[in-house]
Parts: structure tokens; sequence; C-alpha cells
């Protein structure tokens, strides 16, 4: 089982027929409210990996839909605390040439305390994973508490924070980076991935794949990307992350894991959205990659 403390935001897409200067202000042809954030993607894509995911975060009043949304798509919510304050969001400028701009809050997902991380993982059994990216609080007392419980522990560095991952460098099992995270954790650590304190590191490398660093093995590999027409990557590394976990956590080895979840970001990236649309086990199984 998947325990997943994680980021949920509302992402806000507002279409506009150009992107705002400043002082000025546009009326929006076209709104809609997305379910994301890097740990509610993740929750999702475990979940659709047929994996058992328990979500732990927190929503503001205004979050409900949020918390409902996650349910239907099949992840547990017990630990997904409802609190006073502002559900985190984003809000996403688009123009009719798709470029855009994003404010993020962080909101609630910067109020998870201590006792909540503990309450939830209390009652996780030894074995199961921990999953963290780096848009909630929390991390270091989550990592510590993890590692005596007997949990793995998996970190997405992202959005990168060499502060954030070096403090829980010691308790990491499996580290997930994408090429410009991996680039600026080498920078932070002055050294090579091989030489960190970490059994395995994955680096997604877009359409070129991904590499994965064996530690315990000494060994490096590098997998090809499936082929597919990109029409909006947001989310593929996300849905990577979440169905190489769930992967793992079905007893896959790291190389049938890795192909799974190239197969899942791969079709990810053919389909506009972020939670809303990662694909599911049947959607994978069902199509025909070159
Ligand atoms: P991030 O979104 O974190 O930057 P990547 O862009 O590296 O992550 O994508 C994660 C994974 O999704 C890649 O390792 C690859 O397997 C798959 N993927 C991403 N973009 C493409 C693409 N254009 N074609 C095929 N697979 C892709």
């Amino acid at each position: 089982m998947i325990w997943n403390l994680g980021s949920i935001n509302a992402d806000n897409f507002y279409l506009l027929p150009h992107l705002p200067g400043p002082g000025e202000t546009i009326s929006a042809r076209n709104f809609r409210q997305g379910l994301g954030g890097k740990g509610a993607n993740m929750s999702v894509a475990a979940a659709r990996a047929g994996t058992r995911v328990m979500h732990v975060g927190a929503l503001g009043a205004d979050g409900g839909w949020a918390l409902e949304r996650l349910l239907e798509y099949g992840v547990e919510t017990a630990h997904i605390t409802l609190m006073e304050g502002v559900t985190g969001h984003a809000n996403i400028a688009v123009d009719l040439e798709g470029e855009n701009n994003i404010v993020i809050f962080p909101g609630t997902n910067h109020e998870i305390t201590d006792e909540m991380i503990g309450a939830a993982l209390s009652e996780a059994s030894s074995g199961d994973w921990l999953l963290m990216q780096n848009e909630t609080n929390g991390q270091r007392f989550a990592a510590r508490t993890a590692k005596t419980l007997g949990l793995r522990l998996a970190y997405a560095a992202a959005p990168f924070d060499a502060d954030a991952v070096t403090a829980i460098l010691e308790q990491i099992d499996l580290l997930v980076l994408n090429e410009v995270e991996a680039a600026q954790l080498r920078a932070a650590t002055g050294g090579e991935l091989r030489q960190l304190p970490i059994d395995d590191i994955v680096v997604t490398l877009g359409a070129g794949g991904c590499e994965w660093v064996s530690n315990k093995a000494h060994l490096v590999e590098s997998f090809p990307a499936y082929q597919v027409d990109a029409v909006d990557t947001t989310g593929a590394g996300d849905t990577f992350t979440g169905y190489l976990l769930a992967g793992l956590d079905r007893g896959m080895t790291m190389p049938q894991a890795i192909d799974l979840a190239m197969r899942a970001g791969a079709l990810m990236v053919t389909r506009h959205g972020t939670a809303d649309v990662i694909p599911d086990l049947k959607e994978i199984r069902d199509h025909d990659f070159r």
C-alpha cells in the first residue's frame, strides 16, 4: 500500500484572447476547474494503476469537491483533513496560442501538522511505501516517522529545493527526478547520482525515456520512451511516478515498473488536462504502443 503525503490543488484554467500585461484587466472566454497538484496527480495515477493509495493532506472548506473527486477516482481519503483556510490552487491563464502564465498558492497544503501525519502513518504496515513531493510541509517529520515504522520512502524532488531534498537524503529509498532536477541535485551535492546514499534513482527524460541508477546493484540502465504524438506534457512526470510506485508496490521488478510507468506517461502526453485524464490500466493495456 502507498501512503502519499501530497499536495491537492484546484487548477483554475482561464482561456484568454491574450495574456494580460501589467495593470490590464481581461475577461476570460472560458473557465474550467480541474483537480491538480503533484500529490493528487500521483495518488490518482497510483489508484488507476490498481494499487491501494491513502492520500495524506489538507483541504480548505472550499475543497469538498476535490475530496469527492479523489474518492471517485479510487483514492482513499480518510487522512485528508478539511480545515479552515484556503485550498491550494493554481490560476492558469492560457492564450489562444497555448502560451500560459501561472500563479500558485499553497494554501492548506502548507498547514499539515505532525499530528495529522503521525495519525495516518500509525496505521501503515512495515513494507508499505510513503511517497512525498515538495509541495507540502511536514516532509522531514514524515520521513523520520516512516523509517521508524519500517516503511520504504519514495520522493519526487519537485519543485526542486536543495535544502528540502538534502534534509531527507539518508532516508530516501527511491528518488524520482526529471532531467532539470537531476542537474540541480548534482550541482547541490557536488557529485554524481551514483555516489548518493539512495538505493534507486530514476531520472525521467521526457521523450528521451528514462534512466535507472541502481546504487544497490551498481548499474545504470537506459529505457527509451514509447513514441506518441504529444499534445500536452502537463502531469507526465506525476503519472510516471504514481505508476512506477504502484508497480513496485504490486511486486514488479524495477524494469517492469519502469516499462508500465513509461506507457502511462506516454499516453498521458497525448491528452490535455491533469489528474482528471490520467489513464487507467485497461486503457494502457488496450493501447497499441508502437
Ligand atoms: P516531468 O513532467 O516531470 O518533466 P518528463 O517530461 O520527463 O517528466 O516525463 C515523464 C515520463 O513520461 C518520461 O520518462 C516518459 O516515459 C514519458 N513521456 C514524457 N514525454 C513524453 C513524450 N513526448 N513521448 C513519450 N513519452 C513521454
